[in-house]
């Protein structure tokens, strides 16, 4: 391994991606420099400079850096979407961190500043703004009640969702309702 190749795994450094891959020596996986999963020590260190080197040393691809696709924006934003992705599909349920970095087999605190760094928000807020998202459609359309949609869309009281809603719209459930059906039966 150069120092070049140490510098860009030691900082995990996206701009080499497409450039290296490596293993640790007791390992079976090679990783692309920016791959979240592995602690290193340059002494346990092999590098190979494309992945397919790796695969025909028999090594594996990592599962989550991916290094075998071309496609590819870095470990973060990969991280970024899989957490997207598990919130979107989970929304309903309590936000637990403690579920989602195990789920996604990442530290906790490493997965909210890597969330909040990559989107300019908290993990916390993404899984509000899903719900009050939701909200929004239920509330214009007068079928269900106010309370009804709070727990359709997962929160626990109508008082949270009425809270946590003013907070990320500006305005009640039922305001909002007002002035959306308002302007329906208006245009
Ligand atoms: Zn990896």
């Amino acid at each position: 391994m150069t120092g070049e190749e140490w510098q860009a795994i030691s900082t995990y450094d996206r701009d080499y991606d497409d450039k290296l891959v490596f293993v640790l020596r007791n390992g079976t996986t090679y990783c692309r420099p920016s791959c979240h999963q592995k602690p290193r020590k340059p002494e346990r260190i092999l590098v190979f400079s494309t992945a397919r080197a790796a695969q025909e040393a028999g090594f594996v691809p990592c599962r989550f850096c991916r290094p075998d696709q071309k496609e590819w924006k870095g470990a973060k934003a990969d991280l970024t979407e899989q957490a997207r992705k598990y919130l979107e599909a989970h929304y309903h349920e309590k936000f637990s961190l403690k579920v989602l970095s195990d789920t996604l087999h990442v530290d906790g605190s490493y997965l909210l500043r890597t969330f909040r760094a990559q989107t300019g928000h908290t993990l916390l807020w993404y899984h509000q703004h899903l719900r009050c998202r939701e909200a929004k459609l239920y509330l214009s359309e007068p079928e269900r009640s106010v309370a009804e949609i709070g727990a359709a869309v997962g929160f626990s009281t109508p008082a949270l969702f009425s809270r946590v809603f003013k907070q990320m719209e500006g305005v009640t459930p039922s305001a909002f309702r007002e002035k959306t059906i308002g302007e329906k039966f208006t245009i």
